[in-house]
């Protein structure tokens, strides 16, 4: 079959380390909408492209114009040597949408560049190569970054060219801290901040850098305000806080634009990739110009802010913000995420249901204990994608079912996949107590 030959090709030629999903990976070849086909000819609604890739879902009129008109011009990139009118228009949406005073944008390729090139700029600006990160994070795989990255089984390198002490506020239902009240567990991880700052530092750290929910650690989503109260402490020491928006941005939690601003406070840098060129490579960030302004080098890349991304990256936000996806994202989420609570009542084997907006995790754990399980997640990804439903999974033990579809899911949409989702559990619930 072509498809099994196209796997024994990939598995010869592209590193071992290269996860793929599912016993039987699958082959993408056509997409519309929430929905992709598979070389096989099966279709699948997809519930996880929405972060990775597809923000506001395949196939779009609008984005697709944007990107043959560029490509009809006979310029796919020149140089950023050169005026780039799309990136200048890009970057002043962004700036207006950032709320950071005085801002100003950089692009990039990938999430990955832009947290590296946040620690460049937080690095040279306070003359220190001390950061903070929050355990359980994921900022990306360039060398600066795994070092930022807390969650174990993405960090791969312990030598790091930054300094980096990990605090609490990570993961709230895992540690020390998570029979806590909301108000405790602020008050504790605060607490552990200042401690870690008095006693593990010299006091004269770069940054923290933090995901307002986090992605890869498996959609963990701590109370309101913490990273407020956080940004109180670090004000007394001038540490500059990094909110990484790669997967919060854009409206997808529901309530905001940004991730950050469920905190109540306005960061100094944000960092953005994924959905932004809705499956053209984009990334960047966005900070106060004196920041942005701190380094001497002429540039950073060659391809960050080319014709084609940006065209494509500014159709997507003219979309998100013409259809108001946000205000979609916020209906839709709590209809799913109602939809899973009630699920849960009947299954023990879903542990917590969380999130905001269209980004919503579901731990499962071992029946009757809050052991992860992970080979509960791993039969949940085979019955969804037999049942034609795609979806993600995360956290340090893989048991965290990640849902981020694109942001214009419907909700006849949600319906159809809380039935298969329901369908599934109750497969993987018989199967586990087998
Ligand atoms: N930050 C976060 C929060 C992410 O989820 C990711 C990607 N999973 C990155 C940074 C890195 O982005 P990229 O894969 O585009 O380098």
């Amino acid at each position: 079959m072509v498809h099994e030959e196209l796997l024994a090709r990939h598995r010869a030629v592209l590193p071992s380390w290269l996860a793929l999903y599912y016993e039987q990976p699958i082959e993408i070849v056509r997409g519309e909408g929430r929905r992709v086909t598979d070389g096989e000819g099966r279709t699948y609604l997809d519930l996880f492209a929405g972060i990775l890739t597809n923000a506001i879902g395949y196939d779009i009129a609008e984005i697709r114009e944007a990107v043959r008109a560029q490509l009809d011009s006979g310029v796919v990139h020149t140089s950023t040597l050169y005026l780039i009118r799309q990136q200048v228009e890009l970057a002043e949406k962004i700036a207006r949408l950032s709320g950071i005073p005085d801002a100003k944008v950089f692009f990039t390729n990938s999430g990955t560049e832009a947290n590296e090139t946040a620690l460049m700029l937080a690095t040279q600006h306070r003359r220190s190569n001390q950061v903070l990160a929050l355990r359980n994070s994921y900022h990306g795989r360039g060398f600066g970054t795994i070092a930022i990255t807390g969650n174990r089984g993405w960090s791969a390198s312990s030598l790091s060219p930054v300094n980096v002490s990990y605090v609490h506020g990570g993961n709230r239902n895992r540690g020390p801290f998570k029979d806590f009240s909301d108000a405790e567990y602020i008050r504790a991880c605060v607490a552990d901040l200042r401690e870690m700052l008095a006693t593990a530092t010299s006091g004269d750290v770069a940054c923290l850098i933090a995901e307002p929910i986090q992605g890869v650690g498996g959609f963990t989503t701590p109370p309101d305000g913490l990273l407020g109260a956080f940004k109180e402490v670090l004000d007394e020491f001038g540490i500059l806080l990094i909110s990484d928006e790669v997967q919060t941005g854009w409206g997808r939690t529901g309530e905001h634009f940004w991730g950050i601003q469920a905190h109540g406070v306005v960061p100094d840098m944000m960092t953005f990739a994924k959905g932004l060129g809705n499956g053209l490579a984009i990334g960047g960030l966005v900070a106060r110009g004196d920041l942005m302004d701190c380094l001497t080098a002429n540039s950073i890349s060659t391809f960050g802010g080319n014709p084609v991304s940006t065209a494509a990256a500014n159709a997507t936000l003219d979309y998100l913000l013409d259809h108001d996806l946000q205000a979609n994202a916020f209906k839709v989420g709590n209809q799913l995420m109602d939809g899973l609570r009630r699920i849960a009542q009947e299954e023990p084997v879903i542990g917590d249901v969380r999130g905001k907006g269209l980004m919503i995790g579901v731990e499962l754990v071992e029946p009757g204990t809050d052991q992860p399980s992970s080979r509960a997640a791993a039969r949940m990804m085979e019955h969804t994608r037999e049942r034609g439903l795609l979806i993600g999974k995360g956290g340090q033990g893989g048991n965290v079912l990640r849902l981020a579809p694109p942001m214009t899911l419907t909700e006849a949409e949600a319906e159809e996949a809380l039935g298969i989702l329901a369908d599934s559990i109750a497969a993987t619930s018989a199967e586990l107590a087998r």
